[in-house]
């Protein structure tokens, strides 16, 4: 099938995005890398009248996508799911999400799907993320209980 017309429209900034949302409200979808979204528009299971494209917005994605803070771990929400398997600070900080992101759906799919994208989707059984947050957050639990 394809997907029913849309109209499109890029936004530059999240501010921009942000704007945009509230001028066309609930018939409006941000579109990421759109691995989750197009699918569905295409089957009908999605059928936004005006997409949002939110792929170029500097700093949330890119390379500045990822930083470490002390110890906090930022990711932006349009880092992709291979920039993020393959950042060396995420490989030496957060091993875990490092694995689990190799068993996210394949190649092409993570060349162009976004974290953001991955959490807020909610056409497929998109788990990747969310087990991964669940898995640190229960490991880092039972690390500090064993710890006393
Ligand atoms: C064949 C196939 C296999 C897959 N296998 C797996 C798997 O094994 N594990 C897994 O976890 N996932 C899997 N996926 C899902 C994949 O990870 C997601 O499609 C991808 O991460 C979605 O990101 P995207 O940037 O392409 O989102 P998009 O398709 O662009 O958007 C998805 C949704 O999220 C919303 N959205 C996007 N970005 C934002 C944002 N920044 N803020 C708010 N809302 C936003 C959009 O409006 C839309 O509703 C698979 C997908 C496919 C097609």
């Amino acid at each position: 099938m394809k997907a029913s017309a849309f109209d499109y429209v890029r936004a530059k900034t999240t501010a921009e995005a942000c704007a945009l949302l509230t001028e066309y409200g609930p018939d409006v979808r941000l579109l990421a890398g759109g691995q989750s979204l197009l699918p569905a528009m295409s089957l009908r299971l999605a059928s936004p009248g005006m997409s949002i494209g939110i792929g170029r917005i500097g700093r949330i994605g890119g390379p500045d996508a990822i930083e470490v803070r002390g110890k906090v771990l930022r990711i932006g929400a349009l880092a992709r799911h291979q920039t993020v398997l393959r950042d060396a600070r995420v490989v030496e900080h957060v091993p875990l999400l490092t694995e689990a992101l190799r068993h996210v759906a394949h190649p092409a799919i993570r060349t162009r799907g976004t974290a953001g994208g991955n959490l807020a989707g909610n056409y497929c059984r998109c788990t990747g993320y969310h087990t991964i947050v669940d898995a640190i957050v229960t490991t880092a639990a039972a690390g500090r209980r064993a710890g006393g």
